[in-house]
């Protein structure tokens, strides 16, 4: 978000103190937050029928083909409509389940027109075989529109699965020309450059989708990179700590909005702000790490842990649970350090003319150790959650 907008928000929220009107100001914070989470990011996906596109949506999500909100795997017929699949907590994160180029209803020259190209920030093309001729010159169209594609070599572990039969298997090897072969394939269909991705939706930890996602959020422009990395699966602790980074990045702005709220001198009113603006935040933690009920269920199914066994290596009181005020401040409270602080915000706001500048000094310190007291917290349960799905050891 810009200075100048982030500016605009803090005077509201200071108006709205001024006049005595703490709902508004709670009001303004979420909003704050609504407006960092709006950024459309919209994932073009499409191959032929077959091809393993629907299960790839569904794994990009985090969710499994039971889901109510999966995408219909294994149908027979050519799905011949665009549908928009948006992520379960990030709705403004959209994948494109696109028809194949060749069906009859999108013809090749009209494809780009028909699916409506400009809203796509790239293209993912999906084969479970080499790439065929409807896959390069689908290629060729987006290179000519100046938009980026990537091409994902789906199945994966099938493959492996046939080739481990073999006597002199090796993994590595196998992965390597199955890759070159892909590239040299495009290649000599005049694709410049191609860059191709070996994923199985089943398994998004191994092989090459981290890759992908780091080839993605290095191609795609700045503002777009968080909603991008918030939709993410953790599929390993590196996506988790990316995250952790980006919330903590945010961490000082949000300290700031809560020290402009305490230079209001109206006892009893910061407090009350801070927390509000500290369940919000807490609250997008929970989702961002997958730590929400829903989410977690999601993780159950699809990686066939049972819940049960997810909870029992999750320490913080905040997962899985509604975050409350209540909660905040139980939490708070039980944190020496940050309750000393707020008590001493409190009361510094009634000595005069000292009063304000301590308390904003204060408000930022309370608001900047709790945030990061819960985030710290929260990314300990997700590496551990992760851990734990993986079948590596929990110890954080
Ligand atoms: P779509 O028609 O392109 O949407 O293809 P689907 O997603 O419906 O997948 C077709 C079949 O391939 C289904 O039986 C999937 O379970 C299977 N499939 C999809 N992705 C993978 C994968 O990564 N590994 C394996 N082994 N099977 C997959």
């Amino acid at each position: 978000m810009d200075n100048q907008l982030y500016s605009e928000f803090i005077e509201a929220i200071k108006e709205a103190l001024q006049n005595n009107n703490q709902a508004l100001a709670v009001a303004k914070i979420q909003e704050y937050f609504d407006l960092q989470n709006n950024i459309p990011l919209n994932i073009a996906i499409t191959g032929e029928t077959g091809s393993g596109k629907s299960t790839f949506v569904n794994a990009f999500r985090g969710i499994d083909s039971e889901d109510e909100e999966a995408a219909p795997t294994d149908c027979v017929e050519t799905i011949s409509e665009v549908t928009p699949y948006p992520h379960p907590k990030y709705p403004n994160v959209t994948l494109w389940d696109l028809p194949g180029i060749g069906s009859t209803k999108f013809p090749a020259d009209k494809y780009l027109e028909l699916v409506e190209f400009e809203k796509f920030d790239f293209f993912i093309i999906i084969s479970d075989t080499r790439f065929r001729e409807n896959d390069w010159k689908l290629a060729q169209e987006i290179q000519k529109i100046g938009k980026k594609f990537y091409y994902v070599r789906s199945k994966i572990d099938n493959d492996l699965r046939h080739q481990r039969k073999k006597k002199d298997f090796n993994e590595e090897r196998t992965l390597a020309r199955i890759k070159k072969n892909c590239i040299q394939g495009l290649r000599d269909q005049g694709v410049n450059s191609p860059q191709v991705f070996l994923v199985s939706s089943f398994e998004l930890h191994l092989y090459d989708f981290h890759l992908l996602h780091e080839t993605l959020e290095r191609e795609l422009p700045a503002h777009k990179r968080n909603a991008l990395l918030l939709a993410m699966p953790n599929i390993n602790l590196e996506i988790i700590n990316k995250k952790k980074e980006a919330f903590q990045a945010k961490i000082k702005y949000l300290a700031t909005l809560s020290a402009a709220a305490a230079a209001v001198p109206v006892p009893g009113l910061s407090v009350g702000v801070d927390v509000a603006l500290l369940v919000g935040v807490v609250t997008k933690y929970i989702v961002g790490f997958g730590l929400d009920s829903s989410s977690l269920k999601r993780l159950s199914r699809s990686s066939g842990v049972p819940l049960k066994d997810l909870m029992v290596v999750i320490v913080s009181p905040l997962a899985a649970t509604e975050i409350t005020s209540d909660l905040i401040l139980k939490l708070l409270a039980q944190c020496v350090n940050t309750a000393t602080l707020m008590a001493a915000e409190e009361g510094s706001r009634y000595i005069p003319i000292l009063g304000i500048p301590a308390a904003m000094g204060l408000s930022f310190v309370t608001t900047y150790e709790a945030l990061n007291m819960f985030l710290n917290m929260l990314a300990e349960d997700a590496e551990r959650v992760l851990k734990r799905v993986l079948g590596l050891n929990t110890s954080v």
